[in-house]
């Protein structure tokens, strides 16, 4: 399924131009237009799925299975130091496109990028209620 309001499915499905650097029958590989570093790319699946929540089971494993292989790729190729792989669901967690996609990261020395978060301090208590809401207990 395409939804006609989404940038995203228009790139994907090649009626928006992009720089692709990879493409098959299910997704579309294109630099980021305000990359994080040189080479930041986006693995777009080619049909809608607004989020991780939204992707099949089958859509994801062959994702995944794709982000490793770029990213192999483009380690040889772009001779980055380091790589990122990065997939934001929600608003609060920064996803600002609501089309599924993977973040391509390639990392370079002094590249200048944080990409991370501020470590919390929980007690044990604290880690075994988590513990036990996730797991249902
Ligand atoms: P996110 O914040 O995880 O939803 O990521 C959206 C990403 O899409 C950002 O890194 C944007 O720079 C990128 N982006 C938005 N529009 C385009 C576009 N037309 N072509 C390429 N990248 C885009
Ligand atoms: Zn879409």
């Amino acid at each position: 399924m395409k939804d006609d309001n989404c940038i995203f499915c228009k790139i994907a499905n090649g009626q928006i131009p992009s720089k692709t650097i990879y493409e098959d029958d299910r997704f579309r590989v294109i630099l980021d237009l305000g990359p994080a570093a040189r080479g930041h790319a986006l693995i777009l699946p080619k049909e809608h799925f607004a989020n991780l929540y939204e992707l099949p089971e089958d859509w994801t494993s062959d994702a995944f299975i794709l982000a490793r292989k770029m990213a192999t790729q483009m380690q040889q190729k772009l001779h980055t130091d380091g790589f990122n792989i990065v997939q934001n669901n929600g608003i609060v967690a920064g996803q600002t496109v609501f089309h599924f996609h993977i973040h391509l990261i390639p990392r370079y020395e002094n590249d200048g990028q944080k990409i991370g978060w501020k470590p919390g301090k929980p007690t044990d208590e604290e880690l075994a209620q988590v513990q036990r809401e996730i797991l249902g207990e």
